[in-house]
């Protein structure tokens, strides 16, 4: 898909967005078929060293706790993953260093591997060097998400105190060059951009070619240097929807979650994410104690619960059911999904 016909497609409205939407939920079908493969996501410490301006857990915010979960705490996690049958995968996520060193997440990664040969690992953990990927994978990883979080180069720098875009993206060729099943996306509506970034957002998806695309509202965190700053697109919600969309037809194949910001950012917003281009879940399953430390944003869904609460495990099936989708390869089923 070129960009003008992407640039062209974010400007619908009325018959022509619900066009969009259809033409959307069609190429999912065809493409990803009706079952959801469900991603359990385990924030397993809030620690970073990193200063992203968006961020809540930024190093420059005194957050009230600063944890990392132990090991043992996450194998247990994942042990309860694998039992419930519902997701395929467990995807990790963290701040970046200092939390857990690059060694200790080799080491965490073998004794997942070992023990649970079943699921397919997710990792996720910001920017790293490429022999830093390579022993990870040896180890036992076999996906990596990392955003790229906008393609316009000057605005990332003015987001990242920490990086550039061209570090970003050398780290996302680096781990597609070690053959690992790599993640990108970006924030839709982060403040500076307009539709043309949005627009150069979905190319760059499409040049690197993604296995899995992450994309998500942008949600001011009070705690922040955003946190006065609204979302490019408060007066037109509809576009993070077209985002999706169009996202969508332009990466046919690609796995695109329905992530929990669209929620935070819209009444059921993760169902609708879910029959307008989006055909992955990714429930969050962190322990409780934990869940409410790890704000990225405010008003982030379920951080009251647990694992066991609506939003965790326990919630998916009633929740995918209702959509009339099913849990893709069914309970019980083993292949990495
Ligand atoms: N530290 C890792 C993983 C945790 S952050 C990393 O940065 O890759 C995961 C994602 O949360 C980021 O990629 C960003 O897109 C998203 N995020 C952070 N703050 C946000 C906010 N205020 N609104 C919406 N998404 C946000
Ligand atoms: Fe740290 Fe990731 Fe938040 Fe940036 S987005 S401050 S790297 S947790």
């Amino acid at each position: 898909m070129g960009r003008d016909e992407v640039a062209s497609l974010l400007q619908a409205r009325g018959p022509d967005l619900a066009a969009l939407y259809a033409r959307a939920d069609e190429a999912r079908r065809i493409c990803c078929g009706d079952g959801v493969p469900v991603r359990a996501i385990i924030e397993f410490s809030n620690m970073c060293s990193n200063d992203c301006l968006y961020c809540g857990l930024r190093a420059s915010n005194a957050v009230p706790r600063r944890y990392r979960m132990t090991p043992e705490e996450i194998l247990q996690a994942v042990a309860r993953v694998a039992a419930a049958g519902v997701a395929g995968t467990v995807v990790l996520q963290a701040g970046e260093t200092p939390g857990y060193r690059d060694e200790e997440i080799t080491a965490l990664l073998r004794q997942i591997r070992g023990k649970f040969p079943a699921l397919a690992i997710t990792l996720s953990v910001g920017n790293r060097p490429r022999e830093v990927y390579a022993a990870w994978r040896e180890a036992g990883m076999d996906r990596y998400l990392l955003r790229f979080e906008t393609a316009d180069a000057d605005l990332f720098a003015r987001l990242h105190p920490d990086g550039s875009l061209a570090d970003r993206l050398q780290c996302l060729r680096d781990l597609q060059e070690l053959g690992v099943q790599t993640g990108g996306g970006f924030m839709i509506g982060v403040p500076g951009e307009t539709v043309e970034t949005l627009a150069d957002n979905i190319m760059l998806c499409q040049a690197f070619d993604f296995d899995m695309i992450g994309i998500g509202p942008f949600i001011p965190n009070p705690d922040t240097p955003l946190g006065a700053a609204a979302n490019a697109y408060a007066a037109d919600p509809d576009m993070f929807f077209r985002a999706i969309a169009v996202l969508r037809l332009a990466n046919p194949a690609a796995h695109i979650p329905a992530t929990t910001a669209f929620d935070a950012a819209f009444p059921n917003g993760r169902d609708l994410a879910l029959q307008r281009g989006a055909n992955v879940f990714m429930p969050n399953v962190t322990p409780g104690a934990c869940r409410k430390d790890y704000q990225l944003y405010p008003k982030k869904p379920c951080v009251d619960g647990d694992a066991d609460a609506e939003d965790g495990l326990g919630g998916v099936r009633k929740r995918l059911q209702a959509l009339g989708r099913p849990i893709a390869g069914g309970p019980g089923h083993s292949l990495k999904r």
